[in-house]
């Protein structure tokens, strides 16, 4: 059986794993992300310690962003004009290819979370639907007639603009780029400079958990006029608290207004906003999922070489 590795590469730590899926995940290592070539180092002699006879088909890697993930462009493989010191303009596909010399995968951390769900989770099945992380980000991805969103660049879900009434909630917001964006008012770090508390320790009965649930419902709420996603599946560390998923589908509808008349709405909304169907390992699994997808792509143009030659 094809081994396969996977890499979720993120701001604060990075996540390895090695295996073919769901029922065969295995040596997860966590690394905290420091300078690029300390980290990437790191990667890439987990790689070498625990690949089964040393051999992997090839490496998926979901990352933060933003990245370039057009084949065509000279900066293809690039993490790009990231704030998070030391990996500005870092080629990590090259690093990775360079080391190993086989096919890499690579995605943004919610395109790569997306695929995993489409796999083995809560999208099986669908060809249209997103998926939104709600941690110490906010970043979203999926497909559009079965295959992932890219376009320009990739989607950046988090950095949209919405209605925010400073008479209500007074806070500029905290993102480095625009400020009071969905990100800047409705991300983890968002949340503990409003409050002065993390989420985790945000009591149940807090009023931030309304204005969250307020400001993720707006940014839903545009997604479905938009992009008309068949399901929308939410994870990050601030969904974690059980009582917000039930608001947000509250505020959904309110905000919708009767104007999409679709039993998904108006009567199963619990099946349409949901959690990721792989919990927490959304990101890692659709990491495997990547290498699994560049691994056939790459056979196939094998095959066609060799009945060429
Ligand atoms: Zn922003």
């Amino acid at each position: 059986m094809n081994q396969y590795g996977a890499i979720e590469a993120g701001g604060t730590k990075f996540v390895c794993a090695i295996g073919s899926g769901p029922e065969n995940l295995r040596y997860e290592k966590v690394l905290k992300t420091t300078t690029p070539d300390k980290t990437i180092n790191q990667v890439l002699n987990f790689f070498r310690n625990n690949a089964q006879r040393g051999k992997l088909s090839a490496i998926g890697i979901g990352s933060f962003g933003p990245i370039d993930i057009n084949r065509e462009s000279a900066s293809y493989g690039y993490i790009l004009s990231t704030p998070k010191q030391h990996w500005k303009n870092t080629n990590i596909v090259g690093k990775i290819e360079e080391a190993f010399k086989i096919p890499v995968g690579f995605d943004t951390d919610v395109n790569a979370a997306a695929l995993g769900e489409y796999e083995w989770g809560a999208a099986k099945g669908l060809s249209n639907f997103i998926y939104l992380t709600i941690g110490t980000g906010i970043g979203g991805g999926g497909m559009s007639n079965g295959n992932l969103l890219h376009g320009l660049l990739h989607p950046e879900m988090g950095h949209i603009s919405i209605h925010h009434d400073f008479n209500e909630d007074p806070f500029k917001g905290n993102c480095p780029f625009h400020g009071d964006c969905f990100e800047g008012l409705a991300s983890g770090p968002a949340i503990e400079a409003r409050w002065g508390i993390i989420p985790q320790k945000l009591d149940e009965n807090h009023e931030g958990w309304k204005l969250e649930a307020k400001y993720i419902s707006l940014a839903i709420t545009n997604y479905i006029c938009t992009l008309s996603p068949q399901r929308i599946i939410i994870g990050g560390g601030v969904m974690n608290r059980e009582k917000l998923l039930p608001m947000v589908h509250r505020e959904i509808v309110n905000n919708l207004n009767t104007y999409i008349q679709l039993p998904e709405i108006t009567q199963n909304i619990e099946d349409y906003i949901v959690l990721p169907g792989l919990g927490n390992q959304a990101g890692i699994l659709g990491a495997i999922a990547l290498a699994r997808r560049v691994h056939s792509r790459s056979a196939k143009y094998k095959k066609c070489d060799n009945s060429i030659s």
